[in-house]
């Protein structure tokens, strides 16, 4: 038996998650200028990072011979402000992958299950997969989360149970009230991962509270990000709101520097940034008008999204996307998602919307 072998078969068994393909690594496969490169594949902000932001992590830098503060004392103070929780009901993660991967670590064990739905963001399974937990994948309903159905799949067994609201690759939501519904019938010993990294892109008429919530669940985690809307994704900053109690486990597990000091600084002042954040939604809606709007001319059939992105059927997946690909535009096949005949596209810049617009109509007329 090799090296190799003796590592836990959970753990051989882990398909690794497949991210989009960095401009860089298109560039040089192809040989393009990766200036004329479109990448819509990450979900990341278009307008980039606030200028506030930026100036944060310039200054930040002069210090990073230093260790970071282990405890974010400022993030967590401006995050208290931001969402009216005390500072110790906040864990901070190296992106909000990390608070998913704190959460397995802290509540799942082989034995235990958590439930998600299908088409769900793939790091739920694989945290899951990587403490020998059980993912249960519950059927969709029309691309989205089915919340009786997940209910029904909770047992005994069950530890955790994960929503992402909007979902992520499907841009599917549930309401507010809906939530807090399926979230009330659970019960009260199942951790409850309620992901809104897309949260600041939902119009007012989806808006709902979730951070009241917590009184009345501290069985209830809610996850957000500064990768999307805040436009850091590059620094790996997310944060995690829950009862002190669940936070406090949550930190018993991480790492005593899990945060970068550069990230600290930069999400501190992006958070400050509201006009960004509004204005980085605004670019957003016109964007998912243009695209969808396309397709409709097109006669794709698309799924309605809540987030920076939408997902678009085109049959054979694999094959307009390396279409795509051969024209300059990185987009995001969603095959391991089971969705093969699916693309998911972020919105960009008006003029990278249409870029690929025009890619997607000379790929389609050559098929
Ligand atoms: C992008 C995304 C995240 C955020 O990931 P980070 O680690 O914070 O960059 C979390 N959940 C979902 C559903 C996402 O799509």
């Amino acid at each position: 038996m090799g090296i190799a072998d003796q590592a836990p078969p959970y753990v051989r068994g882990i398909s690794p998650y497949q991210p989009g393909k960095p401009i860089s690594e298109l560039a040089r496969e192809m040989g393009f200028d990766a200036a004329a490169i479109v990448k819509l594949a990450s979900n990341e902000n278009p307008l980039g990072m606030s200028p506030q932001a930026k100036s944060a992590i310039s200054r930040a830098a002069l210090d990073a011979a230093r260790y970071p503060d282990g405890n974010g004392f400022a993030l967590k103070a401006a995050l208290s402000a931001f969402t009216g929780v005390q500072p110790g009901q906040i864990v901070l993660g190296n992106g909000s992958n990390d608070v998913l991967e704190l959460v397995a670590r802290a509540f799942l064990k082989a034995g235990d299950e958590a439930v998600m739905s299908a088409h769900a963001f793939a790091v739920y399974p694989l945290a899951t997969l990587a403490v020998g937990a059980t993912p249960v994948q519950v059927p969709a309903l029309e691309f989205g989360h089915d919340l009786a159905a997940m209910a029904a799949a909770v047992t005994p067994r069950t530890r955790v149970v994960f929503v992402a609201n909007p979902n992520n690759p499907t841009g599917t939501f549930v309401s507010g009230a809906q939530l807090e519904a399926f979230i009330g019938a659970l019960p009260g010993d199942v951790l409850v991962v309620l992901d809104e990294a897309y949260t600041e892109y939902l119009g007012e008429a989806d808006r709902y509270d979730s951070i009241a919530w917590l009184d009345r669940f501290p069985n209830l985690l809610i996850c957000r990000t500064f990768s999307k809307a805040y436009g850091l994704a590059g620094l790996r900053v997310g944060y995690g709101l829950g009862s002190g109690a669940v936070i406090d486990l949550l930190n018993r597990v991480r790492q005593p520097f899990n945060v970068n000091a550069l990230a600290l600084a930069a999400a501190t002042a992006a958070l400050a940034d509201r006009e960004f954040v509004a204005r980085s939604a605004q670019l957003n809606q016109r964007g998912m008008v243009q695209l969808t709007t396309a397709f409709a001319e097109m006669g794709l059939r698309w799924i309605p999204s809540r987030g920076n992105f939408v997902t678009v059927e085109v049959d054979d997946g694999a094959a307009v996307n390396a279409g795509l690909l051969r024209r300059g535009v990185i987009v995001r096949p969603i095959a391991g998602y089971g969705m093969p005949e699916w693309l998911r596209v972020s919105i960009g810049l008006p003029e990278e919307n249409a870029r690929f617009i025009d890619a997607l109509r000379r790929v389609l007329a050559d098929a």
